[in-house]
Protein backbone atom coordinates (compact mmCIF):
# COMPACT_ATOMS: atom_id res chain seq x y z
CA UNK A 1 0.00 0.00 0.00
CA UNK A 2 1.59 3.39 -1.04
CA UNK A 3 1.36 6.26 1.60
CA UNK A 4 0.99 9.71 1.05
CA UNK A 5 1.58 11.25 4.66
CA UNK A 6 3.85 13.46 6.04
CA UNK A 7 4.67 10.65 8.98
CA UNK A 8 8.07 10.53 9.22
CA UNK A 9 9.14 7.14 7.09
CA UNK A 10 10.17 4.97 9.63
CA UNK A 11 7.48 5.54 12.11
CA UNK A 12 4.94 2.80 12.61
CA UNK A 13 1.63 4.79 11.98
CA UNK A 14 2.62 5.41 8.76
CA UNK A 15 1.54 1.85 7.37
CA UNK A 16 -2.01 2.66 9.26
CA UNK A 17 -2.80 5.52 6.82
CA UNK A 18 -4.90 4.84 3.21
CA UNK A 19 -3.64 5.42 -0.22
CA UNK A 20 -4.59 8.04 -2.84
CA UNK A 21 -6.39 5.50 -4.64
CA UNK A 22 -9.05 4.65 -1.33
CA UNK A 23 -8.94 8.87 -0.50
CA UNK A 24 -9.88 9.50 -3.79
CA UNK A 25 -12.83 7.00 -3.59
CA UNK A 26 -13.49 7.81 0.00
CA UNK A 27 -14.12 11.59 -0.88
CA UNK A 28 -16.25 10.96 -4.02
CA UNK A 29 -18.40 8.53 -1.82
CA UNK A 30 -18.62 10.74 1.29
CA UNK A 31 -19.74 14.00 -0.60
CA UNK A 32 -22.31 11.94 -2.58
CA UNK A 33 -23.68 10.85 0.32
CA UNK A 34 -23.62 14.26 2.10
CA UNK A 35 -25.38 15.74 -0.40
CA UNK A 36 -28.36 13.26 -0.66
CA UNK A 37 -28.25 12.99 3.31
CA UNK A 38 -27.18 16.65 5.35
CA UNK A 39 -29.60 17.51 7.28
CA UNK A 40 -31.23 20.94 7.20
CA UNK A 41 -29.73 22.36 10.68
CA UNK A 42 -29.86 26.11 11.14
CA UNK A 43 -26.50 26.78 10.88
CA UNK A 44 -25.65 24.79 8.14
CA UNK A 45 -25.02 26.74 4.48
CA UNK A 46 -23.87 29.52 6.55
CA UNK A 47 -20.60 30.97 5.66
CA UNK A 48 -20.25 33.75 8.20
CA UNK A 49 -17.69 33.47 10.89
CA UNK A 50 -19.58 35.05 13.92
CA UNK A 51 -22.69 32.22 13.21
CA UNK A 52 -20.20 29.57 12.62
CA UNK A 53 -18.65 30.59 15.70
CA UNK A 54 -21.46 30.93 17.65
CA UNK A 55 -22.68 27.07 16.63
CA UNK A 56 -19.53 25.67 17.01
CA UNK A 57 -19.25 26.49 20.79
CA UNK A 58 -22.64 25.99 21.61
CA UNK A 59 -21.87 22.06 19.80
CA UNK A 60 -19.55 21.34 22.27
CA UNK A 61 -20.19 18.71 24.63
CA UNK A 62 -24.02 19.36 23.46
CA UNK A 63 -27.09 17.26 21.06
CA UNK A 64 -28.08 19.49 18.21
CA UNK A 65 -31.32 19.24 19.57
CA UNK A 66 -30.33 20.62 22.64
CA UNK A 67 -28.56 23.62 20.54
CA UNK A 68 -31.52 24.50 17.94
CA UNK A 69 -33.60 26.63 19.81
CA UNK A 70 -30.65 28.07 22.04
CA UNK A 71 -29.13 29.40 18.70
CA UNK A 72 -31.86 31.63 17.34
CA UNK A 73 -32.70 33.03 20.11
CA UNK A 74 -28.64 33.85 20.62
CA UNK A 75 -28.28 35.21 17.47
CA UNK A 76 -31.32 37.31 17.87
CA UNK A 77 -30.49 38.99 20.92
CA UNK A 78 -26.52 39.14 19.88
CA UNK A 79 -26.59 39.43 15.93
CA UNK A 80 -23.08 39.75 15.83
CA UNK A 81 -19.78 40.62 17.35
CA UNK A 82 -20.11 44.15 18.29
CA UNK A 83 -23.81 43.45 19.94
CA UNK A 84 -22.32 40.22 22.22
CA UNK A 85 -19.08 42.34 23.27
CA UNK A 86 -20.82 45.32 24.16
CA UNK A 87 -23.22 43.07 26.11
CA UNK A 88 -23.11 42.38 30.28
CA UNK A 89 -22.38 39.29 30.98
CA UNK A 90 -25.45 38.64 32.96
CA UNK A 91 -27.42 39.08 29.64
CA UNK A 92 -25.14 36.46 27.91
CA UNK A 93 -25.36 34.00 30.50
CA UNK A 94 -29.15 34.20 30.23
CA UNK A 95 -29.71 33.64 27.08
CA UNK A 96 -26.79 30.40 27.68
CA UNK A 97 -29.09 29.52 30.51
CA UNK A 98 -29.62 25.60 30.83
CA UNK A 99 -27.49 24.84 28.07
CA UNK A 100 -24.73 23.93 30.43
CA UNK A 101 -20.91 24.13 30.44
CA UNK A 102 -21.28 28.35 31.62
CA UNK A 103 -17.85 29.12 30.88
CA UNK A 104 -18.76 28.39 27.17
CA UNK A 105 -20.72 31.51 27.15
CA UNK A 106 -18.41 33.92 29.31
CA UNK A 107 -15.21 32.67 26.72
CA UNK A 108 -17.67 33.52 23.67
CA UNK A 109 -18.02 37.17 25.36
CA UNK A 110 -14.93 37.63 26.29
CA UNK A 111 -13.55 36.74 22.43
CA UNK A 112 -15.91 38.92 21.06
CA UNK A 113 -14.66 41.97 23.11
CA UNK A 114 -11.12 40.83 21.80
CA UNK A 115 -12.15 40.47 18.47
CA UNK A 116 -13.63 44.45 18.96
CA UNK A 117 -10.83 45.28 20.80
CA UNK A 118 -7.52 43.55 18.82
CA UNK A 119 -9.04 43.10 14.81
CA UNK A 120 -11.33 46.35 14.85
CA UNK A 121 -14.48 43.91 15.19
CA UNK A 122 -13.77 41.98 12.35
CA UNK A 123 -14.04 37.91 13.15
CA UNK A 124 -9.93 36.98 12.38
CA UNK A 125 -9.17 34.64 9.23
CA UNK A 126 -5.83 33.60 10.13
CA UNK A 127 -5.80 29.81 12.05
CA UNK A 128 -3.79 31.06 14.69
CA UNK A 129 -5.62 34.39 15.77
CA UNK A 130 -8.65 32.20 15.64
CA UNK A 131 -6.57 29.71 17.87
CA UNK A 132 -5.27 32.19 20.52
CA UNK A 133 -9.44 33.54 20.91
CA UNK A 134 -10.60 32.26 24.44
CA UNK A 135 -12.36 29.04 24.08
CA UNK A 136 -11.69 28.07 20.56
CA UNK A 137 -9.17 24.89 20.59
CA UNK A 138 -7.52 22.72 17.49
CA UNK A 139 -11.12 21.42 16.64
CA UNK A 140 -13.19 24.61 16.91
CA UNK A 141 -10.51 26.86 15.02
CA UNK A 142 -10.44 23.96 12.28
CA UNK A 143 -13.88 23.87 11.86
CA UNK A 144 -14.28 27.77 11.39
CA UNK A 145 -11.95 28.18 9.40
CA UNK A 146 -12.37 25.49 6.70
CA UNK A 147 -16.50 26.26 6.80
CA UNK A 148 -16.06 30.19 7.20
CA UNK A 149 -12.69 30.39 5.06
CA UNK A 150 -12.52 27.93 2.81
CA UNK A 151 -8.89 26.65 4.35
CA UNK A 152 -7.63 23.26 4.60
CA UNK A 153 -8.15 22.68 7.98
CA UNK A 154 -8.80 19.04 9.43
CA UNK A 155 -11.04 18.98 12.32
CA UNK A 156 -11.25 16.05 14.95
CA UNK A 157 -14.27 15.50 17.71
CA UNK A 158 -16.09 12.92 18.98
CA UNK A 159 -17.82 11.77 16.02
CA UNK A 160 -14.51 11.58 13.87
CA UNK A 161 -12.83 10.26 15.80
CA UNK A 162 -15.03 7.20 16.15
CA UNK A 163 -14.90 7.29 12.24
CA UNK A 164 -12.13 7.39 11.72
CA UNK A 165 -10.82 4.82 14.24
CA UNK A 166 -13.58 2.63 12.70
CA UNK A 167 -12.26 3.43 9.11
CA UNK A 168 -8.67 2.26 10.14
CA UNK A 169 -9.95 -0.06 12.74
CA UNK A 170 -7.23 1.82 15.08
CA UNK A 171 -7.33 -0.65 18.04
CA UNK A 172 -6.29 0.99 20.82
CA UNK A 173 -8.24 4.08 22.40
CA UNK A 174 -7.75 6.89 20.13
CA UNK A 175 -7.84 9.56 22.47
CA UNK A 176 -4.56 8.70 24.10
CA UNK A 177 -1.24 10.29 22.44
CA UNK A 178 -0.77 7.98 19.34
CA UNK A 179 -4.39 7.44 18.66
CA UNK A 180 -5.04 11.11 18.63
CA UNK A 181 -1.89 12.13 16.42
CA UNK A 182 -2.56 9.50 14.13
CA UNK A 183 -6.53 10.25 13.88
CA UNK A 184 -5.25 13.97 13.43
CA UNK A 185 -3.51 12.72 10.11
CA UNK A 186 -6.01 10.94 8.76
CA UNK A 187 -7.97 13.78 9.48
CA UNK A 188 -5.88 15.96 7.80
CA UNK A 189 -5.59 13.39 4.35
CA UNK A 190 -9.13 13.00 3.59
CA UNK A 191 -8.94 16.41 2.71
CA UNK A 192 -8.12 17.12 -1.08
CA UNK A 193 -4.62 19.48 -1.65
CA UNK A 194 -6.72 21.01 -4.58
CA UNK A 195 -9.86 22.66 -3.81
CA UNK A 196 -12.72 21.73 -6.32
CA UNK A 197 -15.67 22.14 -5.21
CA UNK A 198 -17.72 19.01 -6.77
CA UNK A 199 -21.01 18.91 -9.10
CA UNK A 200 -22.48 15.49 -8.42
CA UNK A 201 -24.79 14.48 -11.50
CA UNK A 202 -26.90 13.22 -8.71
CA UNK A 203 -26.69 15.77 -6.14
CA UNK A 204 -30.42 17.05 -4.80
CA UNK A 205 -29.14 18.68 -1.89
CA UNK A 206 -28.73 22.32 -2.38
CA UNK A 207 -26.42 22.68 1.22
CA UNK A 208 -23.38 21.91 -0.64
CA UNK A 209 -23.11 23.97 -3.14
CA UNK A 210 -23.14 26.75 -0.85
CA UNK A 211 -20.16 25.60 1.24
CA UNK A 212 -16.86 25.73 0.44
CA UNK A 213 -15.30 22.22 0.03
CA UNK A 214 -13.55 21.81 3.19
CA UNK A 215 -16.26 22.86 5.16
CA UNK A 216 -18.46 19.98 3.33
CA UNK A 217 -15.60 17.74 3.68
CA UNK A 218 -15.31 18.12 7.71
CA UNK A 219 -19.36 19.08 8.12
CA UNK A 220 -20.04 15.57 5.83
CA UNK A 221 -17.61 13.56 8.00
CA UNK A 222 -19.03 14.65 10.71
CA UNK A 223 -23.19 13.96 9.99
CA UNK A 224 -20.96 10.44 8.76
CA UNK A 225 -20.15 9.53 12.23
CA UNK A 226 -23.33 11.26 13.50
CA UNK A 227 -25.86 9.75 11.83
CA UNK A 228 -24.18 6.54 10.75
CA UNK A 229 -21.52 5.70 11.94
CA UNK A 230 -22.79 5.72 16.09
CA UNK A 231 -21.35 4.99 19.11
CA UNK A 232 -23.11 1.62 19.96
CA UNK A 233 -24.67 0.82 16.47
CA UNK A 234 -23.20 1.69 13.28
CA UNK A 235 -25.60 1.59 10.45
CA UNK A 236 -23.26 0.18 8.34
CA UNK A 237 -25.73 -1.45 5.62
CA UNK A 238 -26.42 2.37 4.98
CA UNK A 239 -22.58 3.23 5.13
CA UNK A 240 -21.33 5.10 2.08
CA UNK A 241 -17.89 3.76 2.78
CA UNK A 242 -18.62 0.65 3.99
CA UNK A 243 -16.52 -0.89 0.91
CA UNK A 244 -13.50 1.19 2.35
CA UNK A 245 -13.83 0.88 5.89
CA UNK A 246 -11.38 -1.52 7.64
CA UNK A 247 -13.97 -2.62 10.58
CA UNK A 248 -16.37 -3.43 8.61
CA UNK A 249 -14.57 -5.32 6.73
CA UNK A 250 -13.41 -7.45 9.84
CA UNK A 251 -16.41 -7.57 11.65
CA UNK A 252 -15.07 -5.25 14.56
CA UNK A 253 -17.51 -2.46 14.94
CA UNK A 254 -18.33 -3.50 18.24
CA UNK A 255 -14.75 -3.32 19.38
CA UNK A 256 -13.20 0.03 17.42
CA UNK A 257 -13.03 2.13 18.68
CA UNK A 258 -11.47 1.12 22.05
CA UNK A 259 -13.55 2.25 25.07
CA UNK A 260 -12.07 5.10 27.21
CA UNK A 261 -11.94 3.97 30.60
CA UNK A 262 -15.25 4.73 32.45
CA UNK A 263 -15.59 8.49 33.87
CA UNK A 264 -15.13 8.03 37.87
CA UNK A 265 -18.31 9.66 39.15
CA UNK A 266 -17.92 11.27 43.02
CA UNK A 267 -21.68 11.34 44.87
CA UNK A 268 -22.18 14.52 46.74
CA UNK A 269 -25.17 15.61 49.02
CA UNK A 270 -25.76 19.49 48.55
CA UNK A 271 -28.43 21.88 50.17
CA UNK A 272 -30.32 24.65 48.14
CA UNK A 273 -32.41 26.85 50.94
CA UNK A 274 -35.77 28.85 49.44
CA UNK A 275 -35.74 31.90 51.88
CA UNK A 276 -38.57 34.29 51.32
CA UNK A 277 -38.65 37.78 53.08
CA UNK A 278 -41.66 39.90 52.17
CA UNK A 279 -42.08 38.65 48.79
CA UNK A 280 -38.41 38.49 47.99
CA UNK A 281 -35.95 35.40 47.44
CA UNK A 282 -32.30 35.56 48.62
CA UNK A 283 -30.05 34.46 45.72
CA UNK A 284 -26.49 34.72 45.60
CA UNK A 285 -24.43 34.92 42.76
CA UNK A 286 -21.00 32.77 42.05
CA UNK A 287 -17.80 35.04 41.27
CA UNK A 288 -15.30 33.69 39.20
CA UNK A 289 -12.82 31.04 39.49
CA UNK A 290 -16.11 28.39 41.07
CA UNK A 291 -18.47 26.39 38.87
CA UNK A 292 -21.35 27.88 37.75
CA UNK A 293 -18.93 31.64 37.65
CA UNK A 294 -21.37 34.45 36.87
CA UNK A 295 -24.48 32.66 37.33
CA UNK A 296 -27.41 33.20 40.30
CA UNK A 297 -28.78 30.59 42.51
CA UNK A 298 -30.79 29.45 45.21
CA UNK A 299 -28.38 29.86 48.92
CA UNK A 300 -26.20 26.56 48.41
CA UNK A 301 -23.72 24.60 49.93
CA UNK A 302 -22.28 20.91 50.36
CA UNK A 303 -23.88 18.97 52.88
CA UNK A 304 -21.54 16.19 54.68
CA UNK A 305 -23.65 15.34 56.88
CA UNK A 306 -26.42 13.01 56.65
CA UNK A 307 -29.97 15.32 57.03
CA UNK A 308 -31.56 12.57 58.96
CA UNK A 309 -29.32 13.31 61.87
CA UNK A 310 -30.59 16.44 62.72
CA UNK A 311 -26.95 18.03 62.67
CA UNK A 312 -27.07 21.42 60.64
CA UNK A 313 -24.51 23.06 62.55
CA UNK A 314 -21.89 22.99 59.55
CA UNK A 315 -23.81 23.70 56.95
CA UNK A 316 -25.43 27.04 58.02
CA UNK A 317 -22.17 27.90 59.36
CA UNK A 318 -21.37 27.19 55.17
CA UNK A 319 -24.12 29.17 54.34
CA UNK A 320 -23.57 32.18 56.79
CA UNK A 321 -20.15 32.33 55.34
CA UNK A 322 -21.54 32.45 51.91
CA UNK A 323 -24.17 34.78 52.13
CA UNK A 324 -23.33 36.92 55.38
CA UNK A 325 -26.92 35.40 56.86
CA UNK A 326 -27.70 32.67 59.68
CA UNK A 327 -30.39 31.03 58.58
CA UNK A 328 -32.66 28.40 59.85
CA UNK A 329 -34.43 25.74 58.58
CA UNK A 330 -37.81 24.75 58.30
CA UNK A 331 -39.17 22.01 55.66
CA UNK A 332 -37.48 19.73 52.99
CA UNK A 333 -39.48 21.03 50.18
CA UNK A 334 -37.69 18.75 47.38
CA UNK A 335 -34.95 16.70 45.67
CA UNK A 336 -33.58 16.51 42.98
CA UNK A 337 -30.93 13.89 41.18
CA UNK A 338 -28.59 15.51 38.25
CA UNK A 339 -24.65 15.56 37.59
CA UNK A 340 -22.38 18.29 36.97
CA UNK A 341 -18.89 17.19 35.11
CA UNK A 342 -17.70 14.47 37.76
CA UNK A 343 -20.12 15.00 40.28
CA UNK A 344 -23.38 13.15 40.85
CA UNK A 345 -25.32 15.55 43.10
CA UNK A 346 -28.30 14.86 45.71
CA UNK A 347 -29.70 18.24 46.11
CA UNK A 348 -31.84 18.72 48.75
CA UNK A 349 -34.29 21.97 49.13
CA UNK A 350 -35.37 23.34 52.35
CA UNK A 351 -37.59 26.11 52.89
CA UNK A 352 -35.45 28.18 55.91
CA UNK A 353 -35.18 31.72 57.13
CA UNK A 354 -32.88 34.68 58.03
CA UNK A 355 -32.44 35.45 61.42
CA UNK A 356 -30.44 38.72 62.50
CA UNK A 357 -28.70 41.34 60.14
CA UNK A 358 -26.28 40.31 57.20
CA UNK A 359 -22.28 39.84 58.17
CA UNK A 360 -19.77 39.98 55.95
CA UNK A 361 -20.59 37.41 53.00
CA UNK A 362 -18.15 35.69 50.72
CA UNK A 363 -20.66 36.19 47.78
CA UNK A 364 -23.05 38.52 46.31
CA UNK A 365 -26.25 38.13 47.53
CA UNK A 366 -29.78 40.19 46.27
CA UNK A 367 -33.41 39.82 47.29
CA UNK A 368 -35.45 39.24 44.44
CA UNK A 369 -38.80 39.37 43.71
CA UNK A 370 -40.77 36.33 42.04
CA UNK A 371 -40.23 38.48 38.47
CA UNK A 372 -36.89 39.29 38.53
CA UNK A 373 -36.08 36.16 39.36
CA UNK A 374 -36.82 35.72 35.39
CA UNK A 375 -34.27 37.97 34.60
CA UNK A 376 -31.28 36.67 36.18
CA UNK A 377 -29.22 34.12 34.76
CA UNK A 378 -29.99 30.80 37.19
CA UNK A 379 -28.17 26.97 36.55
CA UNK A 380 -30.78 24.55 35.38
CA UNK A 381 -31.68 23.47 39.51
CA UNK A 382 -31.66 27.14 40.54
CA UNK A 383 -34.21 27.61 37.49
CA UNK A 384 -36.53 24.54 38.41
CA UNK A 385 -36.43 25.93 41.62
CA UNK A 386 -37.80 29.11 40.76
CA UNK A 387 -39.79 27.84 38.34
CA UNK A 388 -41.82 24.91 40.98
CA UNK A 389 -41.95 28.39 43.23
CA UNK A 390 -44.12 30.39 40.51
CA UNK A 391 -46.29 27.72 40.38
CA UNK A 392 -47.41 27.71 43.57
CA UNK A 393 -44.63 26.81 46.16
CA UNK A 394 -45.40 24.42 48.46
CA UNK A 395 -48.11 22.10 47.78
CA UNK A 396 -45.81 21.47 43.99
CA UNK A 397 -42.72 21.05 46.40
CA UNK A 398 -44.64 18.18 48.33
CA UNK A 399 -45.63 16.38 44.97
CA UNK A 400 -42.27 16.59 43.65
CA UNK A 401 -40.81 15.39 47.06
CA UNK A 402 -43.30 12.55 46.93
CA UNK A 403 -41.73 11.82 43.34
CA UNK A 404 -37.92 12.13 43.38
CA UNK A 405 -37.21 11.82 46.82
CA UNK A 406 -36.22 8.42 45.74
CA UNK A 407 -34.39 9.70 43.48
CA UNK A 408 -36.07 9.19 40.38
CA UNK A 409 -35.18 12.60 38.67
CA UNK A 410 -31.99 13.09 37.04
CA UNK A 411 -30.78 16.31 35.49
CA UNK A 412 -27.71 16.16 33.55
CA UNK A 413 -26.21 19.62 34.82
CA UNK A 414 -23.72 20.41 32.15
CA UNK A 415 -23.26 17.10 30.78
CA UNK A 416 -26.36 17.01 28.39
CA UNK A 417 -24.52 14.65 26.18
CA UNK A 418 -21.13 13.08 25.69
CA UNK A 419 -21.10 13.32 21.96
CA UNK A 420 -20.60 16.25 19.53
CA UNK A 421 -23.61 17.52 17.75
S1 LIG B 1 -18.88 0.79 7.59
FE1 LIG B 1 -19.81 0.84 9.60
S2 LIG B 1 -18.11 1.01 11.02
FE2 LIG B 1 -17.33 1.53 8.99
S3 LIG B 1 -17.49 3.75 8.87
FE3 LIG B 1 -19.36 2.93 8.00
S4 LIG B 1 -20.81 2.83 9.70
FE4 LIG B 1 -18.77 3.10 10.56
Amino acid sequence: MKNQNSLHPLCPLREALPDTKWLQSFRRKLLAWYEKHARELPWRGTVDPYKVWVSEIMLQQTTTAAVEGYYYRFLERFPDVQSLATASEVDVLRYWEGLGYYRRATQLHRAAQMIVSAHGGTFPNIFDDVLSLPGIGRYTAGAICSIAYHQRRPILEANTIRLHARLLAYPDDPTKAAGNKLLWQMAELVLPKQSVIPRSQTATHTLCSRLPLYGQMNQALMELGSLICAPKSPDCAKCPVVSLCRTAQQGLQHVIPALKTEKNFEERTEVALVIKKHGKYLMMHYPQGVRWAGLWDFPRCELNHDVQQPDFFDYCINIKHLTGYQVVLHDQLAEFRHVVTRFKITLKVFAAETVGRKNRAKYQTEWVTAKNLDDLALNTTGRKIAGMEAEGCKSLFKNHLAENVKGTLMTHETDRADQHR
